[in-house]
């Protein structure tokens, strides 16, 4: 790893702050065009939370749990004398962070091979062009550019021990990931994307799992035949699911089994509560406030369309300007915005278009989902929508006993006389993958029509989404 120990201009181009999936993209970008760039990271070790604390140790887990379930069905394809898969948490966990520690060294060498300076310290602004860097040691530097980014991501959200005694007892996503063992028996609290992806991790891969949810149904922003079709099924695979549940205390002590209080009077024994109730900003202790940066309620940096913050040569990307929290969008960003300020003039115009950016569940099985969910639709077109829907069982389901066969519903949300394509919701096995391409037709602004002209692949289930009727 090689964070650099003092500035090697006086002035840079570009000042980045934050080394995640937004800083580094956009940071890359702007040193292909010879700019002299520096990315300031306080973690030492760059990636951000995706690499770290997010989408690759998750996905890692997702195989694990994904794996075990296959294990489980062998014997339905006859084979024989497989025996009961037994995970090892604990001698998996420091092969995965070693996954990890190798991609931190990919992003460290990509910087030096763009010419990228990175800094390991906390960044302060102490004006609208100058940056203080805190290093561990506490020593401090400067650096100054006309044009810097805030990419400083966000943080798990946990309840204050005021709202809820004992909260901090409990961990949160990133706490997941530092895991030794595989808790025996775990709840987790909430509804979004983390609750249900990390719940069926745990499950899948057999801890007995509880979810606390607030309302009756899970991923409640996604459209209702996905809500509709994951909650009872992972009800059904065995996570005990709390609906209409919030925690009012948990009594216990740290790494030992705690005692989750809820407000119907439910008291649930657990090794391991983890938090999953959403997350927030990191744009505290930045000097924001002090040179005018404009922040919404809930902390998010407020940006225009081109990613401008108020304050001139202010910009702003990923999850800390609060809009579509996921990797590919962070990166993206950076990239169009990095093009705008420093690439070629056909790009002077460059901005990320936030419409109809396709995003997958790793839930067991996984949901894929673009563009309007219908109540959107119906919202915006009213009765001009039209729905196509289709419920099925995968073929490998096919040799699976009956308890075990998985769910699959697709449904299509189009509008107008020429049934252009709105919104796609997919639940089943396969769905991430499948979901890339449809994403594509989407944005291209595909009709009903192009689907139906488009030859089925046999036999899969996303030929559904070119059959349904
Ligand atoms: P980050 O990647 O968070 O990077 C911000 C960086 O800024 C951090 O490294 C931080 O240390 C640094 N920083 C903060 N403050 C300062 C400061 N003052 N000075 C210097 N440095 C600072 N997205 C997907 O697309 N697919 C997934 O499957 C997926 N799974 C996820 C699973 C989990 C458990 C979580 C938590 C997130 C997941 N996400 C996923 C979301 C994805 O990780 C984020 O959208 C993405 O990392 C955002 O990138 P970013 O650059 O905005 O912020
Ligand atoms: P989300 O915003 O997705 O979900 C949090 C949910 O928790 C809310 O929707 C809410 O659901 C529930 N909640 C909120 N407050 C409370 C509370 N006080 N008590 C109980 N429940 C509460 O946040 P996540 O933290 O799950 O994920 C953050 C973001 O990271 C996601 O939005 C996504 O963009 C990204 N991400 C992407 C992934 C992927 O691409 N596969 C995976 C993981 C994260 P309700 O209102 O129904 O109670």
């Amino acid at each position: 790893m090689a964070p650099i120990e003092k500035p090697t201009h006086e002035k840079y181009d570009y000042i980045i702050i934050g080394g995640g999936s937004g800083g580094s993209g956009g940071g890359r970008r702007a040193a292909s065009y010879g700019k002299k760039v520096a990315v300031i990271e306080v973690q030492g070790k760059l990636g951000g939370t995706c690499v770290n604390v997010g989408c690759v140790p998750k996905k890692i887990m997702w195989h694990a749990a994904d794996l075990a379930e296959k294990l489980r069905h062998a014997p339905n394809y006859h084979f024989a004398d497989v025996p009961t898969p037994k995970f090892s948490w604990s001698t998996f966990k420091p092969q995965r962070d070693a996954y990890i520690r190798k991609l931190n060294g990919i992003y460290d060498s990509n910087f030096v091979k763009e010419g990228v300076d990175w800094f390991d310290g906390h960044a302060k602004f102490t004006s609208p062009t100058s940056i203080e860097v805190t290093k561990q040691d506490q020593t401090k530097f400067t650096l100054h550019a006309d044009e810097i980014t805030i990419a400083t991501g966000g943080r798990p959200t946990i309840p204050s021990e005021k709202t809820i005694p004992g909260a901090s007892l409990g961990i949160d996503s990133d706490g997941f990931f530092e895991l030794e063992e595989q808790p025996k028996r775990v709840a987790v609290v909430g509804a979004g994307y983390i609750a249900v992806e990390l719940a069926g991790v745990l499950h899948t891969l057999g801890s007995e799992t509880h979810l606390l949810i607030r309302h009756d149904k899970v991923l409640r922003t996604f459209d209702p035949v996905i809500q509709d079709t994951i909650t009872p099924w992972m009800e059904k695979t065995g996570i005990n699911i709390h609906k209409q549940t919030n925690v009012v205390k948990v009594e216990g002590q740290k790494g030992k089994p705690l005692t989750v209080h809820t407000d119907k009077g439910d008291k649930i024994e657990v090794d391991v509560l983890l938090w999953a109730i959403g997350r927030h900003a990191n744009t505290e202790g930045m000097g924001l406030e002090e040179i005018g940066v404009k922040l919404d309620k809930k902390g998010d940096v407020i940006v225009d369309e081109y990613q401008n913050t108020n304050v001139k040569g202010i910009t702003s990307i990923g999850d800390v300007q609060g809009k579509a929290l996921l990797t590919p969008v962070a990166i993206a960003a950076g990239r169009r915005l990095s093009n705008r300020l420093f690439g070629p003039e056909k790009f002077k115009n460059e901005k990320l278009d936030y419409a109809n950016i396709p995003t997958v569940v790793f839930s067991h099985p996984t949901i894929g989902t673009v563009g309007l969910t219908e109540p959107e639709a119906r919202k915006k077109y009213g009765d001009a929508v039209k729905i196509y829907k289709s419920s099925f069982r995968s073929l490998y389901f096919s040799m699976i006993d009956e308890e075990h066969k998985e769910p699959s519903v697709y449904k299509l949300v189009c509008v107008g006389p020429e049934e252009r394509v709105v919104g796609v919701h997919i639940i089943g096995q396969g769905s991430d993958e499948i979901m890339q391409g449809f994403g594509v037709a989407v944005k291209m602004g595909a009709r009903k029509e192009d689907l139906d002209n488009t030859i089925a692949i046999h036999p899969t289930s996303a030929e559904e989404l070119v059959t349904m009727r």
